[in-house]
């Protein structure tokens, strides 16, 4: 063989060795895909900016709402034009699991299928792929005990960094995809997510965010009896390790949110104070439908627990509008529920019919048309709460991590414990490094940030 033969066979190794990954939906499968980075580059394979560059394409998705199977296919489509020239695609995340061999069917081109559940098992399947295998899977591991921990996770943001505590979930709300493609829960060790987050302290991240469906169903895996952490004292102990300023976790799920969680926040100044707590209904026969597991007397609970704490605790919150058979009185309390409680943000979602889930079945389906003016109402009366919210921070001082600068604005954007984006402006003797951590007075605001003056 002719040394320019060897060169040509070494080029195409190497453009296999290549990939390219994009990632669609929640938290947890953008902190996914910083593992699967992580572990294929580990593996020897190097990150591409674009599909034309990559040998192997990857695409992370998500099922949670709206039509994702379709959006997924048409991706894939525009992707075949490319089979020709030797890439090989993969399809990772909800949708995979969700349509598991049916995705080979409806695109012949695509060579992995893998679920959430199975990525601990990636190297051998690309090991698979390599030796030219046509058609890969990871299905089959929902019901798994093991975590996908990896020791090469690639963060892509050098000051703050997720990590996972708990996968999975039992919970299966009615309407939601979850249970069935992420498998069924399990938690990490406290030891591990300890020494994970003393790593990163080490490195210089001063934020760290825990993740999981549902945190604070977060069961210690430990076997020594005597080390096992509840959630909240996880939450204190991760908020101790010396370097780390911030301590931010989500999802927490209202039935198995203690006071305890609180407490924590209360005693841990590093713990931040702001608690993402979804509600998805103000009624309690739309929340008993949903298999929600509590009432609004209960949810109300809770948040009596969060205003009554020494420091003041920013609460934000999802909801459904238009799950099947919901009147318009059912609506209306979801509506009281948001003036009684006061949120500062509201992630709202109409209601989306999901494969396999319970709600499918449910007759009294709402319009689209009914869905989309109730979400624009509860958007509304959001908004006028929201703007009485913020404008009570004008004339207080905040301590924000600096996240970047608005070079349009000439602003630099600050993020507060409470999670508020607080934009100032900085004196040009004073310039602050992104990263890093700046008192800011509050001189006015908007229904969804504030904007100061930093103070030096
Ligand atoms: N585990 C969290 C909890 O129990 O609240 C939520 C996780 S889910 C990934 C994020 C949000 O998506 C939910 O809080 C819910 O508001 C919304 N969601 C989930 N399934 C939905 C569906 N079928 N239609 C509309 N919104 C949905
Ligand atoms: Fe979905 Fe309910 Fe589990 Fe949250 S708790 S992930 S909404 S099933």
């Amino acid at each position: 063989m002719s040394a320019l033969h060897i060169r040509v066979i070494l080029a195409n190794v190497d453009a296999q060795k290549t990939f390219y990954l994009e990632t669609f939906g929640c938290q947890m499968n953008v902190h996914d895909s910083e593992k699967v980075v992580g572990t294929l580059l580990q593996e020897g394979y190097t990150q591409v900016e674009t599909v034309e560059e990559a040998g192997l394409v990857l695409y992370n998705t998500c099922s949670i709402r709206d039509k994702a199977e379709q959006k997924v296919f048409n991706r894939l489509a525009d992707y075949k034009k490319y089979k020709a020239q030797g890439k090989t695609f993969g399809v990772l995340g909800c949708v995979a699991q969700q349509e598991g061999e049916k995705i080979f069917e409806r695109a012949p081109y695509v060579s992995l299928v893998c679920g959430s559940a199975s990525y601990r098992n990636l190297p051998q399947m690309l090991v698979q792929i390599q030796a030219g295998k046509q058609r890969v899977t990871g299905l089959d591991d929902r019901e798994t005990d093991e975590c996908f921990e990896t020791e090469f996770t690639a963060r892509t943001n050098p000051h703050r960094g997720y990590i996972t505590i708990i996968e999975g979930c039992d919970k299966f709300c009615a309407y939601c995809v979850v249970p069935f493609t992420r498998g069924k829960e399990r938690s990490r060790t406290s030891d591990s997510v300890l020494e994970e987050a003393r790593q990163m302290a080490d490195l210089g991240y001063t934020e760290i965010q825990l993740l999981g469906q549902n945190v604070n169903s977060y069961k210690d895996s430990a076997g020594d009896r005597l080390r096992k952490k509840s959630f909240a004292e996880l939450l204190a102990a991760v908020g101790e390790i010396p370097g780390i300023r911030r301590v931010r976790f989500t999802t927490s799920h209202p039935r198995d949110f203690g006071r305890d969680i609180v407490e924590a926040i209360e005693a841990v100044p590093t713990l931040c104070d702001h608690v993402h707590l979804p509600v998805q209904s103000g009624s309690n026969r739309v929340l008993d439908a949903m298999q929600r597991l509590y009432t609004r007397e209960q949810y109300l609970e809770r948040m009596a627990w969060m205003k009554a704490a020494k420091r003041e605790i920013s609460i934000t919150t999802d909801v459904i509008v238009g799950f099947p058979g919901e009147t318009e009185t059912e609506f209306g309390e979801t509506l009281s529920l948001l003036d009684e409680v006061g949120y500062d943000a509201v992630f709202s979602f109409k209601y989306s019919p999901r494969p396999n889930t319970p709600s499918l079945k449910l007759e009294d389906a709402i319009p689209d048309e009914e869905k989309a003016r109730r979400l624009e109402v509860l958007m509304a009366k959001q908004r006028a709460i929201q703007t009485t919210n913020y404008k009570k921070y004008i004339g207080t001082m905040h301590e924000v991590m600096v996240e970047g600068k608005n070079e349009a604005r000439g602003q630099w954007i600050g993020r507060t414990s409470q999670n508020k984006t607080l934009n100032f402006t900085a004196p040009a003797d004073a310039l602050p490094k992104t990263g890093s951590y700046v008192p800011v007075m509050t001189t006015s605001s908007f229904p969804n940030s504030l904007l100061g003056e930093m103070v030096v």
